[in-house]
């Protein structure tokens, strides 16, 4: 069988593509699965040249390994703000200066936003995938999730700037939904879904 590698360690992560994916004749493995131990610098300036990046560097390990029969998948998320020209973007994880600090990056948002109307808080969240089959074949797709920035967090469930993302069809922050309900709705659920006929071509 094919193996799926997808260029993560994090668990949480990893739980959630394994169920999307689970219908799908592919062996879904992790870098650690696979002896591998990379951490590729996301210093692209777009979502895509990240996640191709990371993509890129784990296929020539995976060649150099002889491995002959997979596809690598990466990704690369993120929060864009229409009102600060798609901040914080590539820098969502380190928009405070440290990386995942995500009090401090959120408090910068806020700040950021000051005074802003709720009209022009309009954010979304973007999920890009890149894949990269053995025969060398690249494939990219985003999904995204709209919505707009409150004034103050609310809810204490998700991670990152969900309690500040209000999803208006359901009156609720990220912060305040299940993560099943999340998963329903997110980027990162639009993108995994999109990407199982990716997958279905490369096979
Ligand atoms: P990464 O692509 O997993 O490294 O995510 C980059 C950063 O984007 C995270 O550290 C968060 O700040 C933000 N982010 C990405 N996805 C989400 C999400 O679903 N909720 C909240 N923040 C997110």
């Amino acid at each position: 069988m094919k193996k799926l590698v997808i260029a993560s360690n994090n668990e949480g992560k990893i739980k959630e593509i394994k169920k999307v994916l689970a219908n799908l004749p592919i062996e879904v493995l992790f870098l650690k699965d696979m002896g591998l131990d990379i951490d590729v610098e996301e210093d692209g300036l777009t979502f895509e040249d990240n996640a191709k990046k990371k993509s890129v560097e784990i296929y020539k390990e995976l060649i150099k390994k002889g491995e002959n029969n997979f596809i690598v998948m990466s990704d690369d998320s993120g929060l864009e703000v229409d009102y600060l020209n798609g901040e914080p973007g590539v820098f969502s994880a380190r928009y405070a200066g440290e990386h995942g600090n995500d009090k401090k990056n959120n408090e910068k948002l806020l700040l950021n936003l000051s005074g802003v109307s709720n009209e022009n808080r309009k954010a979304r969240f973007v999920c890009q995938l890149a894949l990269i089959s053995d025969k060398n074949e690249y494939r990219t797709l985003r999904g995204t999730v709209e919505g707009y920035i409150l004034e103050e967090e609310k809810g204490h469930g998700g991670f990152g700037y969900d309690p500040l993302f209000f999803y208006e069809p359901l009156n609720r922050s990220f912060g305040e939904l299940t993560m099943e309900e999340k998963n329903k709705i997110s980027h990162r659920g639009v993108a995994l879904e999109k990407v199982k006929e990716i997958i279905k071509e490369l096979l």
